[in-house]
């Protein structure tokens, strides 16, 4: 059970649907109210369904990943177009260990979004917190094309 008590910056019907109800604990206890209290920057979580939870498929957000019944780890939510506040996200999503994963897209209305995961240490890159970016529609992961992750960072928050 998610509890409410643990952040002064989140209530539950922020969430759309029942979506929490399929969600674990952990990610918002470790992950997302640590981000926002220790970053100071207000967020609003997806009023999308799927922005949460999905049904079967490979993604932290599904709730079979093909072997049974799990709850969503990942949970999508949008903060301001403005680069300092971006940065400093980002800047503490890198020292949330609970963080497995890290996403920043620059193609979502009506601002910048941040998909926050807790996927296990396996699950990462050398144990390392996955980072990438979505620019038009296309990913770029950090651990693959970190020249381009760090250059397209700085084109994206530059253009803010
Ligand atoms: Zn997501």
């Amino acid at each position: 059970m998610i509890d409410w008590t643990k952040t002064d910056n989140f209530l539950a019907h922020e969430w759309p649907g029942s979506v929490i109800d399929n969600m674990d604990a952990y990610l918002f206890h470790e992950c997302i109210f640590p981000l926002r209290e220790l970053s100071g920057v207000p967020m609003t979580p997806s009023p999308l369904r799927e922005g949460h939870i999905r049904a079967v498929g490979g993604s932290r957000h599904s709730l079979d990943h093909g072997d049974g019944p799990r709850l969503s780890d990942a949970s999508d939510l949008f903060i301001a177009s403005d680069k300092t506040k971006v940065s400093t996200v980002l800047g503490h999503a890198r020292q949330i260990h609970a963080i497995g994963g890290f996403g920043l897209y620059f193609d979502t209305k009506p601002s910048v979004m941040i998909h926050v995961d807790a996927r296990p240490t396996v699950k990462r890159v050398n144990g390392i917190q996955i980072r990438w970016l979505r620019v038009d529609g296309d990913y770029i992961y950090e651990h693959k094309d970190p020249a381009m992750y760090y250059a397209e960072l700085a084109n994206q928050l530059e253009k803010l």
